[in-house]
């Protein structure tokens, strides 16, 4: 604390992220990063940019990304806006959709430690839903806080973090009817929906609902799917006049927040589907092998779609040293 700090910068609760070990003797999994490199071409496009124009200013509405995200997603792309890291993208979207100090915001109790951080940000008061018995989130729990005028929106991660447990499209359809009724928007932060099995064709992502839900905004990053956390690329998929909201707000804080190496490496890594599938094939591989010799150690496991596994160990730490050790 310093007399020289604001209130609102007294008041603050600032996220703490992930530890970057600075020696490589770790093994690391924190912070959920992808263990593949990024796309030959994206390292192609970046030493091409880098000789480009670095001079001028990037295209404040990275057009160009946007259109290949839109062809990705079979959207248009007034549907796509892009951000410097989805954390960017989702703390725009709380002041553009969610109302200060009136009704709560809805997420589940557990979740991304990110969301109360920009609810205490943005003088946005939160309501944090209990998960159920089995870790999931609780659909019915939602509707009736909604449907009782006790929210100001609903997010939520899916699959969720840290449990990796993934909520089925029908049961997303439930909470989003409810918020629509009341004319009030449900943001679904699809950071790790690629790692669900079988959704090469995005069968499991909530872009599929767009056209029906005009209330739905999508939000994903090129952190974890795309092996590119260093770059700092996200993006929101949803109606127009969703997009245009964000745009607002962008441009109320900065007009450039996409730098123009960014834009150009993420153009090449949304088309390169193939080098994606095939890692993303490798990573759900090892989830199974992993979760197979946890249970065998007697972990208990939640069924997990994403790149990490929530366990919890039933034996004491001193008898799982030994069974590791003994392996
Ligand atoms: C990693 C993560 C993000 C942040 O992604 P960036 O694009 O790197 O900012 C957002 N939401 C969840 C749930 C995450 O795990």
């Amino acid at each position: 604390m310093s007399i020289y700090w604001s209130k609102k910068t007294k008041d603050l609760l600032p996220y703490v992220p992930g530890e970057q070990p600075k020696d490589r003797k770790f093994i690391k999994l924190n912070t959920n990063e992808n263990p593949y490199p990024p796309s030959p071409f994206v390292i192609e496009a970046i030493k091409k940019a880098a000789l480009e124009n670095l001079r001028l200013y990037p295209d404040p509405d990275s057009l160009k990304l946007c259109q290949a995200i839109a062809e990705r997603y079979g959207l248009n792309e007034n549907q796509v806006f892009t951000g410097n890291g989805s954390d960017e993208v989702l703390a725009f979207s709380f002041p553009a959709f969610f109302e200060a100090k009136d009704k709560p915001l809805l997420f589940p109790d557990i979740t991304y430690s990110f969301y109360p951080v920009y609810c205490n940000l943005f003088d946005i008061s939160c309501n944090l839903i209990p998960l159920d018995k089995d870790y999931k989130i609780d659909r019915g729990a939602y509707v009736k806080e909604i449907l009782n005028d006790n929210s100001t929106g609903v997010i939520f991660p899916n699959p969720n973090a840290p449990t990796g447990i993934l909520l089925p499209l029908s049961e997303i359809i439930t909470i989003a009817e409810a918020v629509k009724k009341k004319n009030q928007v449900l943001v679904i932060d699809e950071a790790y929906i690629a790692f669900a099995e079988g959704d090469t064709n995005n069968a499991f992502s909530a872009v599929s609902l767009i056209k029906d839900f005009p209330n739905i905004l999508v939000v994903r990053t090129m952190s974890k799917e795309f092996s590119l956390a260093g770059l700092r690329v996200g993006y929101a998929l949803g109606n127009e006049e969703l997009i245009q909201a964000l745009k607002r707000v962008k441009d109320s804080f900065n007009s450039y927040p996409m730098d123009f190496l960014a834009q150009t490496a993420a153009v090449e890594a949304i088309k390169d589907r193939d080098y994606y599938n095939g890692n993303n094939k490798k990573i759900i591989a090892t989830r199974k092998k992993v979760n197979d010799e946890l249970s065998l150690m007697g972990f208990s496991v939640l069924p997990s779609d994403a790149n990490f596994i929530f366990a919890s160990p039933s034996k004491s730490g001193k008898s799982l040293h030994w069974i590791i050790f003994l392996n």
